[in-house]
Parts: structure tokens; C-alpha cells; sequence
């Protein structure tokens, strides 16, 4: 059995090809889930993609939502593996001079189960990489959240790759998902409305720059000089961070756009204004926006949330120096969302209820 996200709506094999095209939009945009439903088409034909195809490779196991409004997924794969998602609205529909303007959402996926990177402060990177993504897994993330949130089609939303694992360590199947969610018989997100954000694998920015897909690019920093990002990141002695930022000076980007930057605070280590100094130094040159992270403990995690003046003035700090910055808000803090921490807790349940 194939599975039908998979593929890009060309790939199908239908003849004549506007059936193609039919079939992305019943799964797509009219969400249905189960081939008899694509009315349209001919009896026969939707027993012959009964046969062949698959449309939903995963299964939901637990949505929780937090009090701010933000969802969290905790996926089911096909050998039970778990993976997350979460769902987090940026706006609420409101009225603006007259006119009503639709909610926003951003839907953060995950690429990979587990991660082999091992930063030191990261729930998902302490088991490993355990496997791959497939691009119907990762495609599956945002139709599905879409169709259960009941977004409808038409609604804009943002992807953002910054679930578990890394992206540009499974660069074939999540390029292919850019296109599928690009594609305008599908869920036409354009690619400036995705984000891959890495921890820094140079080698694969470069490629992923070559390719051009029009995505935004976010690089998890952490860290102003290459012993402190060695501690916390084990890929940067592979790749340190003047590698790192040659590779993004490369990236083809819109001119109206800019490079993610994110940092992650930990209380302590590195919220400090000298760093904060050190990092405007750095990125003198390239068109950033930095985005600072609170850091969310976790049970068996060595490192603090940084006190928030700390981080207000850190980002003031880089403001004040002619730097776009913002502190990202912790959504869904109440339920854990930092990457891997919904399954981890399940986890756990699990064995205590053993
Ligand atoms: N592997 C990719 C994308 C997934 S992680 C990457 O590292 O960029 C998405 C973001 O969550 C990264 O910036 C990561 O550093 C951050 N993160 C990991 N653990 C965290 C924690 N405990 N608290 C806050 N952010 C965390
Ligand atoms: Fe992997 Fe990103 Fe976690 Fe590092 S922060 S272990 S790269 S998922």
C-alpha cells in the first residue's frame, strides 16, 4: 500500500491528469479521509485508490490545549512510534476598521522520531535518532491538526519545522513536504510561510540553498563563541558557528525577508549582556531577526529558566544596537511544549501504569 502524501498531486498516475488535481483537492481541501467520498469520481476509480493507496499515516493518541489557546498533538505512527505537533494561534479573528480579519495559526511539525544531535538542554535529542520522518508523515502533521482545528482551506497558516528533530538530517523527505504544502491544489502555504529551523548542519544549509524552495531559514544559536556552543550543541564541533554563518551568508533569501535567529536562554550560561554584546558582533552583517527563547526545564535538565529581566534587557540591549529581536512567547508552557516533553510524559505514564 502507497501512501497518498507521499506524492505531489502530478505523481498520483491518474488519467486524465485534472483528475490528479481532483483527487489533492478532496484530500486537501475538502479534508475527506476516506476514498468513497471524492464524489466526483468514478466508482471504479475510487475502488482502484481504496486498493492502492493509504490516505493517513498517523493517528492521534492525545491533543491537550493549554489555557493561551495553543494545542498540543501527540501522534501515533504506523510502528508506534510517537511523535508531536502543536497548533498555535498567532491572532484572534477581530474586527479592524470594519473589516473582519481571519485568525492566524502557525502549526509547528516534527521531522524526525527522536534526534541525533544530543544538545544538551533538548528532551527530544536525549533518546537518539530513532528514524526518519516519511514526507506523508510530515505532510500528515498539518492536515491533519487542519482538519481536526477545523481551519478551513482557505485560511493562511505558517509551518514552522521546529518539533522533534532535525530537519536537515532528513533534507529528502521534508524538501518534498515543502513542496507538497506549497502546491496549489493542496494546502498552497507558500514557502515564505515555512521555516526550516536547524541546529546548524552547514553542509545541508547549503544544499537546502541550492535547491531554492523559497523557505525561510531559522538557525538555533544558542551560544556567541564556539566553547560554550561546543558544551551545549555537540554538532558545532563539526560545524562551528563561523561555518555555520558563512553557510547562511550563501542562503538565497527574499530581499523582504530575513534570517531566524534563535537563542535560547538559560539562566546563567548565557544571558548575560557580554553576551548580548558578543552577539550583535556577530551577526554584524546579515540580515537577522533574533528571536530569544526562554528555556523550559525539564525533569533531569541541568540548566534554569533565565529571570526575566534578564532576557528583557538582553533583548532591549540588541534592540538598542540596531538588532530586530523579540522574546518569543512561551506558549503552552502549561502543557509542556517544549519539543519532546508531551511524549516524554506519556512515557513516563506509561511505565508507572506498567
Ligand atoms: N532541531 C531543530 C528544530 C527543532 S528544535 C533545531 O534545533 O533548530 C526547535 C527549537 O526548540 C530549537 O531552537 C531548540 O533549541 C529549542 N529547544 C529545545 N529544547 C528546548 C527547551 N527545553 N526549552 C526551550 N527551547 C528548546
Ligand atoms: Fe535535535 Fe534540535 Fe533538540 Fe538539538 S534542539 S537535540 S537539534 S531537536
Amino acid at each position: 500500500m502507497k501512501e497518498l502524501l507521499d506524492f505531489l498531486p502530478e505523481e498520483y498516475g491518474l488519467s486524465p491528469k485534472y483528475l490528479n488535481n481532483e483527487l489533492a483537492k478532496f484530500v486537501y481541501q475538502k479534508y475527506i479521509d476516506d476514498f468513497s467520498d471524492a464524489t466526483s469520481l468514478s466508482k471504479a476509480l475510487r475502488e482502484q485508490l481504496k486498493s492502492e493507496f493509504n490516505i493517513m499515516p498517523l493517528s492521534l493518541k492525545i491533543a491537550q490545549t493549554s489555557i493561551d489557546g495553543s494545542i498540543k498533538f501527540l501522534f501515533s505512527l504506523h510502528d508506534n512510534h510517537t511523535i508531536e505537533s502543536v497548533l498555535l494561534p498567532m491572532k484572534k479573528e477581530r474586527i479592524e476598521n470594519g473589516i473582519k480579519k481571519s485568525a492566524k495559526y502557525t502549526i509547528c511539525i516534527s521531522s524526525q522520531v527522536g534526534c541525533k544531535s544530543g544538545c544538551s538542554f533538548c528532551l527530544t535529542g536525549k533518546s537518539g535518532l530513532i528514524r526518519n520522518l516519511s514526507t506523508a508523515e510530515i505532510v500528515a502533521q498539518v492536515l491533519f491538526i487542519k482538519k481536526y482545528a477545523k481551519i478551513p482551506y482557505e485560511q493562511g497558516i505558517n509551518i514552522v519545522f521546529m518539533g522533534m528533530g532535525e530537519p536537515l538530517d532528513n533534507l529528502k523527505a521534508v524538501s518534498k513536504a515543502v513542496k507538497i504544502f506549497s502546491h496549489n491544489d493542496t494546502l498552497a502555504i507558500s514557502p515564505r510561510r515555512q521555516t526550516i529551523s536547524t541546529s546548524g548542519l552547514a553542509k545541508q544549509i547549503e544544499e537546502l540553498g541550492k535547491m531554492n524552495l523559497g523557505v525561510l531559514l531559522a538557525i538555533s544559536l544558542h551560544a556567541v563563541n564556539d566553547t560554550l556552543r561546543d558544551e551545549l550543541m555537540p554538532i558545532n564541533k563539526a560545524y562551528n558557528i563561523e561555518s555555520v554563518l558563512n553557510a547562511v551568508r550563501n542562503f538565497p533569501i527574499d530581499a523582504r525577508k530575513r534570517v531566524l535567529f534563535e537563542y535560547l536562554c538559560l539562566g546563567g550560561i548565557n544571558d548575560d549582556l557580554s553576551h548580548a554584546k558578543a552577539l550583535v558582533k556577530l551577526l554584524h552583517g546579515i540580515k537577522a531577526k533574533i528571536n530569544l527563547i526562554y528555556f523550559n526545564p525539564h525533569e533531569g535538565s541541568i540548566y534554569k529558566r533565565p529571570s526575566e529581566e534578564k532576557v528583557i534587557a538582553f533583548r532591549d540591549y540588541l534592540q538598542a544596537h540596531g538588532q530586530n529581536a523579540t522574546i518569543r512567547q512561551s506558549k503552552g508552557l502549561d502543557i509542556s511544549a517544549a519539543c519532546g516533553q508531551l511524549r516524554n510524559n506519556e512515557d513516563e505514564n506509561a511505565k508507572t501504569s506498567l
